[in-house]
């Protein structure tokens, strides 16, 4: 049987390394993206097609994967395109998304026999080159089965949550459990760092002992310390995150004040710093609150 052919919409900072990974893997792949030429220069760049719409792309695929900043413009393209859907397509929903409005795209998708599955991803850009994301899908079993093949090129675990929506609320409560681990590391740095301590080190001890997060092994030297603050993952997305984990919060009447603080802290930080800020940048809030910043050690002069 041939490989689905599949349309990728979403060409960011994870979509096109996702995409060349279809690609490795031997699929056709045709890709779209609403930045005019973003997708013409990656086809031209990797041998894939390109389709200048999003409709132009879910006509000619069996497959579609939509890789955009949140469900808003996921529902955008897909109620949009509705029409266009053919009986026999699945899309396959790999934003970091709401699962409300997953849910409700599914149900309109299913009035025209078009599957859907949730399958956000964690790992970030340089997992999505590799292609060793972990996967958090959500979906019927046998919509599932289907999509694995086409998943399994771009990650190495796929964890199956439950039903249509659930990989997005894993998602958001994953996103929401590193935010808090970056925010009290950053805090606890901070405040080493006034005692006397040397940050680098103290992230070294966090490393071999209780306190270690994924923050702490591959975010506070990498992009803090080293004042690059670039890891590719936005501050406006890890905000979006938070505030889809509230909102399950809200919705399943659980009270989770730390969250909200940090959710807080996270909305604070987006309106001070303005759009377009690394996630790692989160780190500044603390940094304006505490009046000091966090650096590597300075040489001694020589
Ligand atoms: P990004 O902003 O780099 O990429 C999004 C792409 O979607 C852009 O190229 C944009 O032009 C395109 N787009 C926006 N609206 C569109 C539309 N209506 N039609 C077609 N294209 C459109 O974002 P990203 O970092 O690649 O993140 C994508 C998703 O993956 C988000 O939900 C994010 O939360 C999640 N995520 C990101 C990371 C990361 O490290 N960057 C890690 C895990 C999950």
């Amino acid at each position: 049987m041939s490989l689905p052919l599949i349309g990728f919409i979403g060409l960011g900072r994870m979509g096109e390394p996702m995409a060349e990974c279809l690609l490795r893997a031997g699929y056709r792949v045709i890709g779209q993206d609403a930045v005019p030429g973003r997708a013409a220069a990656f086809a031209a760049r990797t041998g894939a097609m390109s389709a200048v719409s999003a409709p132009q792309a879910i006509e000619q695929a069996d497959t579609i994967i939509t890789m955009l900043p949140s469900s808003r413009e996921v529902a955008a393209v897909i109620e949009a395109a509705l029409p266009t859907f053919r009986p026999g397509q699945i899309v396959l929903e790999m934003s970091s998304g709401a699962p409300d409005v997953t849910k409700s795209l599914g149900a309109k998708l299913a009035e025209r026999d078009v599957a859907m599955i949730d399958a956000p991803v964690s790992g970030g850009v340089s997992r999505a080159k590799d292609g060793t994301l972990a996967i958090m899908a959500g979906g019927p079993d046998d919509d599932l089965d289907r999509a694995t093949p086409v998943l399994a090129a771009m990650s190495t675990t796929i964890h199956r949550i439950g039903g249509l929506g659930a990989g997005q609320a894993m998602k958001a409560l994953n996103n929401l459990v590193s935010a808090a681990g970056f925010l009290a590391g950053i805090e606890a740095l901070l405040v080493g760092q006034r005692f006397g301590l040397d940050p680098e080190r103290m992230v070294d001890v966090l490393n071999a002992s209780t306190g270690m997060t994924n923050s702490s092994q591959k975010k506070f030297k990498q992009f803090v310390l080293s004042r690059k603050f670039d890891s590719g993952f936005g501050l406006d997305l890890m905000l979006k995150d938070l505030t889809i984990a509230l909102d399950l919060a809200q919705a399943t009447a659980t009270p989770a004040p730390f969250s909200a603080h940090c959710r807080e802290l996270a909305a604070s930080s987006v309106a001070f710093l303005g759009a377009g800020r690394d996630h790692t940048e989160f780190a500044r809030i603390s940094e304006i609150l505490a009046g000091s910043e966090l650096h590597f050690p300075t040489e001694p002069e020589a």
